[in-house]
């Protein structure tokens, strides 16, 4: 297949933000892809070079591209910079600079999409001395052979800032489209933005589409899904099936507001856990290989051999993929450590065996997936836990089941409550006995029940320019404290801003308010005179050298805009202080 046909179906997702219109499209293109086609233009679709479990990343910023640019174009870097300030985005920027050139040479070959594909996974696999020399030589390669139009979305997809709006969702549902558009009856009018199918192909519509979810669960990869499906039709449901070494999504959990909430949604009797403040792993035993898995799928198990070793000892079953939360214990005092101490943990490349003294680490087992031949997704969970509890043989501050206990009263769920808040933990988990494990949903089979934080008024001091749908707007906001007279930075934030007026403050608005406010513009960065407040919803408050207050908030997000308020109103960075080791571990 050419890349010159993805690239077309690129430029109608652009041009829509109607879910059902974007699914349509990306069907039509997949019914039409040849098999050896499809792995990598489902990746391309979703602007992923890897599936989400294969940790190689492309590596190339802004930078590098501008560079590539200046040597496919024969343009100054001042010039590519000059266009990318006025763009605000270099994928339209190249589109931009290679259509002049064009217009000289004329010189064009057919990219096709593997080739697209691979030069750009080469990018990935570069190692060793000059590797910037080589991806700069690279990219300037693609670009000579490609088009005003295909040099933007090779650009965009080497920056991994695709921006179309192809989520799981509509990915999963064009996959259903593509390949039973006759067995379901999937009309699509263009016009109207309909899905026309009839209340008897609606029941069957739904069980094809939990068919294909499920496979997309247990793969990770909705090129694997495609082509079994493009392959076997409805045959290929249920075919792909758990496979040690291969993570599958993890099960996701609901919020209840309280105990009492908690109990209304998993029902009585409940098993209550300690809600753990580390980070998830999925650990894949098969015998004396170990593989490590983050919540995202990323593949970690360099990054922790002290885990492998661990699991290697004490987990007594030959083969089996365990869901795991790991957190960190001080070394001197014994303490258990808040997440923000870990996290580095999970990027580090090199002096590895010196962070595991560091940082020490301690595996808390609440699920079991397989064991031994045997998938256990459908058993109950009293089930799986007990299988845990025969399997895990623990290790003081090394691994253990994680603590449970189950009850149906309230009042010992309490004190079990504030028993897990002492120790420095969220919360707990609430968790029905007898429902089985959905990967990749958000199901009420678990709920957490956490303290609900403070939120916190800051002031704006300064923001950037946006790119690409934002350009024009400024886009992301420097935070501020109030320290006497004085304004302390504490973070970032570009989450929570809506596209809408109806509903809530939008960048358009923040942009207006910000504009006669600068004071200082360097690059895309501006300064602000302190004026506008924003209340501010986070998960966590760090202590952090990076900003001047001395801390910073962790998934910053903006609730709304206090016009009300002015900036004398602003948190004070002495009530920062003071509810910030609660801050630490009652997240969100
Ligand atoms: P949240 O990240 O707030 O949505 O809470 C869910 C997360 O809590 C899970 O993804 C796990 O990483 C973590 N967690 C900690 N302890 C447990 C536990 N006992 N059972 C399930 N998840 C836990």
């Amino acid at each position: 297949m050419i890349y010159k046909e993805l690239v077309a179906v690129y430029e109608q997702l652009e041009g829509t933000s109607k879910r059902l219109e974007k699914t349509w499209y990306i069907a039509l293109l997949l019914k039409k892809t040849p098999l050896e086609d499809l792995e990598h233009l489902c990746l391309l679709l979703q602007g992923r070079l890897f599936p989400a479990y294969d940790e190689r990343e492309v590596g190339v910023a802004s930078r590098l591209v501008i560079k590539a640019l200046s040597l496919a174009t024969g343009h100054s870097l001042d010039k590519v910079e000059q266009i990318w300030k006025k763009t605000g985005d270099l994928g339209k920027t190249a589109e931009l600079l290679i259509a002049k050139k064009h217009q000289a040479t004329l010189a064009q070959q057919h990219l096709t999409v593997r080739k697209v594909f691979e030069n750009l996974r080469k990018l990935a696999e570069l190692e060793g001395e000059g590797v910037v020399d080589r991806k700069l030589k690279l990219i300037a390669e693609l670009l000579t052979s490609a088009s005003p139009l295909e040099s933007k979305y090779i650009i965009k997809t080497v920056l991994q800032d695709l921006r179309i709006g192809v989520g799981e969702g509509v990915m999963r549902d064009a996959i259903l489209w593509a390949f039973f558009t006759r067995e379901l009856h999937i009309l699509y009018d263009n016009r109207d933005n309909l899905e026309v199918v009839t209340e008897f192909d609606r029941k069957k519509y739904m069980e094809y589409a939990a068919s294909v979810q499920r496979m997309y669960d247990l793969s990770a990869n909705f090129g694997e899904v495609a082509a079994a499906l493009k392959k076997k039709g409805k045959d290929a449901f249920g075919t792909i099936e758990l496979e040690v070494g291969k993570p599958l999504k993890v099960m996701l959990y609901q919020k209840a507001k309280d105990i009492k909430d908690a109990f209304e949604t998993v029902g009585k009797p409940a098993a209550f856990e300690y809600k753990y403040d580390g980070f998830r792993m999925q650990i894949h035993k098969n015998d004396e290989s170990i593989e490590l898995f983050t919540r995202r799928l990323e593949r970690v198990t360099n990054q922790f051999p002290d885990v492998v070793k661990v699991v290697k000892a004490q987990i007594q079953s030959k083969a089996c993929i365990l869901d795991a939360e790991i957190i960190g214990i001080d070394p001197k005092t014994r303490q258990w450590m808040p997440f923000q101490n870990i996290s580095q943990r999970i990027k580090r490349k090199y002096d590895i065996e010196e962070t595991i003294r560091k940082i020490p680490v301690m595996v808390n087992v609440f699920d079991i997936l397989y064991a031994d031949g045997k998938t256990l997704l459908h058993e109950p969970f009293s089930k799986r836990r007990a299988l845990i509890e025969r399997i895990v043989r623990e290790k003081k501050d090394e691994i253990q089941a994680a603590r449970q206990i189950v009850t149906s009263s309230e009042k010992e769920a309490h004190a079990f409550y504030e028993e897990s808040l002492k120790k420095g933990n969220e919360g707990v988990m609430a968790k029905s006995l007898d429902k089985e494990y959905k990967p990749g949903s958000r199901v009420g089979y678990g709920v957490k029940v956490k303290p609900v934080m403070e939120t916190l008024d800051l002031v704006i001091v300064g923001a950037e320019w946006g790119e690409g749908k934002r350009s024009g707007w400024l886009s992301s906001f420097v935070l501020a404290c109030r320290d006497g007279i004085h304004f302390r930075e504490i973070g970032r934030v570009g989450t929570g801003i809506k596209e809408l007026e109806s509903e809530g403050v939008t960048f358009e608005k923040l942009t207006k308010l910000l504009k006669p406010l600068i004071i200082e513009e360097k690059g895309k960065e501006v300064t602000v005179k302190p004026k506008i407040v924003l209340e501010i919803d986070y998960e966590e408050i760090q202590k952090s050298p990076t900003y001047g207050s001395g801390y910073a908030l962790r998934f910053p997000r903006v609730l709304r805009l206090r016009e009300d308020k002015s900036i004398r109103d602003a948190s004070e960075i002495s009530y920062i202080k003071q509810i910030s080791p609660r801050a630490s571990f009652a997240r969100g």
